[in-house]
């Protein structure tokens, strides 16, 4: 359906979509290359010590002169579980410091220690013989946006909230919440940094000891991410021990020593564990490479590997911790904001309470600066339920120079500033079809019901053959068969349902369908825009080519006529190209006033899209799967559920995996919302595509004659409880279109434009 040359397959699909790990390498890679003067103060890249460089230079001739090393290092292929003096160094260092008992067939080298957790969360999470899904569990989230998209399949990675503990007025640090970390079986392997990307968190001795008997009791291992950690590099501030026994895996790398280039991963483990990362990097990579090892070899050999960390490298990111800590609590005086506790690695992690605008959108704003962070929101892999938290941090690294760190956060503060004093939309630059910078306000007021729709009368309604296939609601065979009766029934259908809502006083722009291009799903314009209280009109990607014609040039002035204001719009349209898909407000059911964004994944619906969606508008997504009776995704989100102001009718059978379904529906009790069940016979009849609208004498339920027939006494009653049921009888679009009431409403949430002051 999209415009690739190469037909990618599933698995191909779902390693080239968005990734956050991509997007932050991208923009940095951009940023590095694009000659404009850009802070960075985004990206995971170690500083450049000038001790560490002198060394590195001083190996690199010594190795250049010695023509045995050079062979081991460039000429000759390596064992697949990595060169094997330095592994055997290496595990004579660890036995000694710190009397691990370690052998070299302890030690695994890889590709990076990215790579390392590509091999193990794979070997490890995933689906096991017996068809069960075992998953990595990060028992504190913010972790490190690298653990996301690892696994082969979607789904490996689950995660915890951690408790905040407030520790000084600026200051907070985040705790493992051991109450809420129960392990079941479907936990193949607890997964921890340490020190913490992105927050330089460095968990306690106790607490790693106790996710450790945690681990060990529920027969998984823990797997310690030591990136930036013990033993080396060592970017600990404080007190802490490094451990592994036979249970723990221990991650290291050289990147954070200095060496990012060289891409060379360790992975102390088991032998078994070893053995199986051994098979793994043969048919992925055939050897490891040998440059970082014999590189490395003789700090290694004589423990300077150990004392480099403690005497320049950890001294070096501490004291520009301090400053660059100084720095931004003078900067940000007067605002609300924490800093984590500095403990480790080189980031900062600034959090700051209430922020009106998104994280993403601050990422953005400080961009056009020339300012590089990273928005907090990537940094909760795993974590799907909602939580404002997410979108109120970003992530500052301070490894660049003290003049770029101290310029940075200068801007940084002046944009956060600005966020918290502005208007929740300012600076609006792009419109008519371009892609807007800002996004949404998070704190934009919007009521879940609409005053008003804009409804299309469909000038060619018919069976749609380029939607058929994913759409199992679509009977094209159904009762009006012959064209000269749909072409009747159709805007026939239409005027019944728009008088219905006018005459319950619900305001109706209708716009008339085109002659040309045909399009016969016209008569559902909520697919392809959506409109926000902040004036923000989205447009999105559709999948069948047929229905992006749909998209019309004029829907901005018909709004604008109407008296309207729309100050933004952000077109996603161009994810079509990528071949990702999202169909408005069919494959979003939106909880306007909680802001979260209830999406089913289908053929028409890309996770990756709702999550570019979410981040530009401040919503939480909340994905799930949802099948038919036969098993079949559902096409659109807005056939099996529908939000209203206090209620939510949802048709949960559909969720078949029982975390999906709790998720869902513990988003809506959290809410406040009364749940009303549909069943799948009540699904078939579209009575899940109804829509709260808000009429002359109060709330007005909108929904087809077929819908109201179909529900149970006990579901229809509940309804009646929350508005006036508005129907009509829609058989034909709803027989040859696949969709209902629901689908045929565009909301119209934009504001009212202000009467133009006389000049
Ligand atoms: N682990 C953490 C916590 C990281 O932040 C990073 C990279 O920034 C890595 C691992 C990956 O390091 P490597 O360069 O060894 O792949």
């Amino acid at each position: 359906m999209s415009d690739e040359r190469f037909k990618l397959s599933e698995l191909g699909r779902r390693f080239t979509r968005p990734t956050g790990a991509l997007e932050l390498m991208d923009d940095l890679g951009r940023a590095i290359g694009a000659g404009d003067e850009i802070l960075l103060l985004g990206g995971g890249n170690p500083a450049k010590i000038p001790e560490i460089q002198a060394l590195v230079r001083e190996r690199l001739r010594e190795v250049a002169d010695d023509p045995k090393a050079l062979e081991r290092m460039i000429s000759n292929y390596a064992h697949p579980t990595g060169d094997l003096p330095f592994r055997r160094a290496l595990a004579k260092l660890l036995a000694a410091e710190y009397g691990w008992p370690l052998t070299a067939e302890h030690i695994a080298l890889t590709a990076g220690s990215q790579a390392s957790f590509f091999l193990l969360f794979n070997l490890l999470a995933g689906r096991s013989a017996d068809g069960r899904m075992r998953r990595v569990l990060l028992p504190t989230t913010p972790e490190y946006v690298g653990y996301a998209d690892v696994g082969v399949e979607d789904g490996l990675i689950a995660a915890r909230r951690p408790v905040i503990e407030e520790t000084s007025d600026r200051s907070f640090k985040y705790r493992v919440d051991f109450d809420n970390l129960a392990l079941d079986d479907e936990i193949g392997a607890i997964c921890v940094s340490r020190p913490a990307n992105p927050t330089g968190n460095v968990l306690t001795d106790s607490e790693l000891a106790r996710l450790a008997s945690l681990a060990k009791a529920a027969r998984v291992p823990l797997i310690i991410d030591g990136a930036y950690g013990l033993p080396f590099p060592g970017i600990v501030f404080g007190d802490a021990t490094p451990l592994w026994n036979e249970d723990v895996v221990l991650c290291l790398s050289l990147s954070k020593l200095g060496l990012p280039g060289v891409r060379t991963g360790i992975v102390v483990a088991h032998p078994e564990l070893i053995d199986a990362l051994t098979r793994m990097t043969a048919v992925l990579n055939l050897a490891v490479g040998s440059v970082g090892p014999v590189l490395a070899e003789p700090w290694v050999e004589s423990g300077e590997i150990l004392a480099l960390g403690r005497r320049t490298i950890m001294p070096f990111y501490r004291d520009k911790a301090c400053r660059a800590r100084e720095i931004l609590e003078r900067e940000l005086e007067g605002v609300p904001f924490r800093i984590h506790e500095l403990e480790g690695a080189f980031f900062m992690w600034l959090w700051l309470p209430g922020l009106p605008i998104a994280s993403a959108e601050l990422y953005r704003r400080l961009k056009e600066r020339g300012v590089l962070v990273l928005s907090g929101h990537y940094f909760f892999p795993g974590l799907d339920e909602p939580w404002p938290h997410k979108h109120e941090c970003v992530r500052i690294s301070y490894a660049q120079d003290d003049e770029t760190v101290a310029r940075g956060l200068a801007l940084l503060a002046r944009e956060v500033r600005a966020a918290f004093d502005g208007p929740p939309v300012h600076s609006v630059r792009a419109s008519g079809g371009e892609r807007s910078p800002n996004a949404k306000s998070p704190s934009a007021p919007e009521r879940q019901a609409a005053t008003a729709v804009l409804m299309i009368r469909p000038a060619h309604f018919g069976a749609n053959a380029e939607t058929a296939a994913s759409n199992r609601f679509q009977s094209p065979d159904g009762n009006a068969t012959d064209a000269a009766s749909i072409a009747y029934a159709a805007p026939a259908e239409f005027d019944a349902l728009a008088d219905a809502l006018e005459r319950a006083g619900v305001r109706v722009h209708v716009l008339e369908g085109r002659e040309t291009p045909v399009c016969p799903d016209e008569v559902f314009p909520n697919n392809w825009f959506s409109t926000h209280a902040d004036g923000t009109l989205v447009l999105y990607p559709m999948m069948a080519p047929n229905r992006r014609l749909e998209r019309r040039s004029d829907l901005r002035h018909e709004l604008e006529r109407h008296g309207y204001a729309v100050r933004q719009v952000l077109d996603l349209s161009g994810l079509e190209a990528r071949g990702l898909f999202l169909e408005g407000t069919g494959s979003l059911v939106l909880d306007r006033a909680n802001r979260l964004a209830f999406a089913c994944v289908s053929a028409r619906t890309s996770p990756e899209a709702v999550h570019e969606l979410c981040a530009r508008l401040g919503y939480e997504p909340i994905v799930f799967g949802a099948c038919d009776r036969d098993g079949h995704p559902i096409y659109h989100t807005n056939v099996m559920m529908s939000v209203g102001t206090e209620f939510a009718v949802v048709a949960s059978e559909t969720i078949r995996e029982r975390r999906d379904r709790e998720r869902v529906l513990g988003a809506l009790r959290e809410t406040g919302k009364r749940l009303i069940a549909i069943g799948h016979d009540e699904l078939r009849a579209f009575a899940g595509n109804l829509l709260e609208l808000s009429g002359g004498r109060g709330p007005v339920i909108a929904l087809s004659r077929r819908a109201l027939d179909a529900l149970a006494p006990a579901a229809r009653a509940a309804l009646a409880e929350h508005g006036e049921l508005v129907t009509a009888s829609i058989d034909t679009i709803e027989t040859l279109g696949g969709g209902s009431v629901r689908c045929m409403l565009a909301e119209v949430h934009l504001p009212r434009a202000e009467p133009t002051p006389a000049a």
